[in-house]
């Protein structure tokens, strides 16, 4: 009998002498890890429901190892969070009340495990695992928003299957703006009134409520009034909202002001473009997760070319796999190049931040050091906020970093500093002109 199933066998017997939600809350996501000299080694999703196993069940559980086994046996429980997939049935008992157990809409490949941190999503991370923490009750709603293929859906997909694997008493429902409005119309045109009650009550009674690109509602009055009644019953019953967007909620046009003031109400939470050091971190994890082999300088060749997006970093990564595999040729930067194609090679400024810093300031005829400074005067500001722009725009530093290099000035600053200058550089003639001749002594 292999380790997986005795414990399958453990289970079916213990769920017998178990009332349903005591097995369910404590055993599932439970495992056999080791079996050696009679001594068995049971693996816990969480210390807390190690403990509660240890001291409430142990006499059962023992007891039908013991007899499964033939033997007198040890037990000893320990943590063991290596993820599992959450609808693993347990055997046919438990196989049957599988339904419980609510995931809706989840992929189990988006994981917190194989999310890279770094400066880009560090706010955005640290907010997800208070929501998996406190589910409700840390932060609620949550917004996330960020460009195109920067990590949102894998972030609150990866929030959803965390709360499934720790809180195994709670809901999760995932879908994207766009279904639920499909599915709305779809229930109304249906003109059956339980239609629109069954999807009433799917959205309204789950425990933690994932919309993925909410924007889609905006403009859609019938969507965002039923989205309006979904959010204040889950709202008012302290569920957990959670919701994407590729814009912070006051800059989505026609979003209904009750909804975005509903929205800002709340946590949220931006992503931004991945530093070099995040993009290869990504790529190191796909190789190891594909299980290939790849030089160092062709993951950096990759990870310096495609910068801005995710998604399309993935997406060369595996166009120069395949590429490479099919034609037998050997991995170097230099084939990364040939198979990419000359666009490829980044026009690599000699922009680095102390260059910057040194050419506004001579530009503007101000010192270093009293960027830096906390007085603010006419002066001072405006090289400031362009020096901000510049390293925005030119170099790979998140906000944070750009706040750190102006003597620890906060993110917010530093966002508003950066829009204060690009909506002068749209607007005014002169600055504009300014802007592009420091830009041209920095870039050469
Ligand atoms: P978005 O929803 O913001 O458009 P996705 O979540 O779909 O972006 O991310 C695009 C791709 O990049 C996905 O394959 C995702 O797994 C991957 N990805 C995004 N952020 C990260 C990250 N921090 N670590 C690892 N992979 C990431
Ligand atoms: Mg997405």
């Amino acid at each position: 009998m292999t380790n997986e199933e005795l414990w399958e066998a453990a289970l079916a017997e213990l769920e017998l002498n178990l009332s349903g939600p005591n097995f369910k809350t404590w055993f599932s996501q439970t495992s056999v890890l080791k079996r050696e000299n009679r001594l068995i080694e049971i693996g816990c999703p969480t210390s807390y429901s190690r403990g509660r196993i240890e001291q409430r069940h142990y006499h059962q559980v023992k007891k039908v190892l013991d007899r499964l086994t033939k033997e007198e046996n040890e037990l000893i429980f320990s943590v063991d969070t290596s993820p599992k997939l959450p609808e693993k049935p347990f055997g046919p008992l438990f196989a049957e009340k599988k339904g419980l157990r609510k995931g809706i809409g989840l992929f189990p490949n988006y994981t917190f495990e194989n999310f890279v941190v770094g400066g880009c999503n560090s706010l955005a991370h640290a907010v997800a695992l208070a929501i998996v923490d406190k589910p409700g009750r840390a932060y609620n709603p949550v917004f996330f928003y960020s460009g195109v293929g920067l990590g949102k859906t894998h972030l609150i997909q990866a929030i959803g299957n965390e709360i499934l694997t720790k809180r195994q008493n709670l809901s999760v429902l995932y879908c994207t703006g766009e279904s639920f409005t499909n599915e709305l119309l779809d229930s109304i045109q249906s003109g059956h009134r339980k239609t629109t009650a069954k999807f009433r009550e799917k959205f309204r009674k789950t425990d933690v409520l994932l919309i993925d690109d909410i924007q889609f509602i905006a403009g859609r009055e019938t969507t965002q009034e039923e989205f309006f009644n979904t959010f204040n019953a889950l709202y008012m019953a302290k569920k957990q909202i959670i919701l994407t967007s590729d814009k912070p909620p006051r800059e989505i046009a026609k979003l209904e002001e009750r909804l975005s003031s509903r929205f800002v109400g709340g946590m949220i939470a931006d992503i931004q473009s991945p530093d070099f050091d995040v993009r290869v971190a990504i790529l190191r994890n796909k190789a190891q997760a594909l299980k290939v082999d790849i030089p160092d300088e062709v993951i950096d060749t990759i990870a310096e070319g495609v910068s801005t997006n995710i998604r399309e970093l993935e997406g060369t990564f595996h166009q120069v796999l395949t590429y490479a595999q099919t034609q037998h040729l050997e991995l170097t930067p230099e084939t990364v190049i040939k198979i990419l194609g000359d666009n490829f090679k980044k026009q690599k400024t000699a922009a680095t931040p102390k260059k910057i810093i040194q050419t506004v300031c001579t530009y503007y005829t101000v010192k270093p050091k009293a960027l830096k400074g906390k007085r603010r005067p006419k002066e001072i500001v405006r090289p400031r906020q362009v020096v901000m722009y510049l390293l925005r725009n030119l170099t790979e530093l998140s906000l944070e970093q750009i706040g750190e290099l102006l003597g620890g000035r906060d993110h917010t600053t530093v966002m508003y500093g950066i829009k204060r200058i690009e909506k002068l550089v749209e607007e005014n003639l002169q600055i504009r002109e300014q802007v592009n001749v420091v830009k041209q002594q920095i870039c050469g």
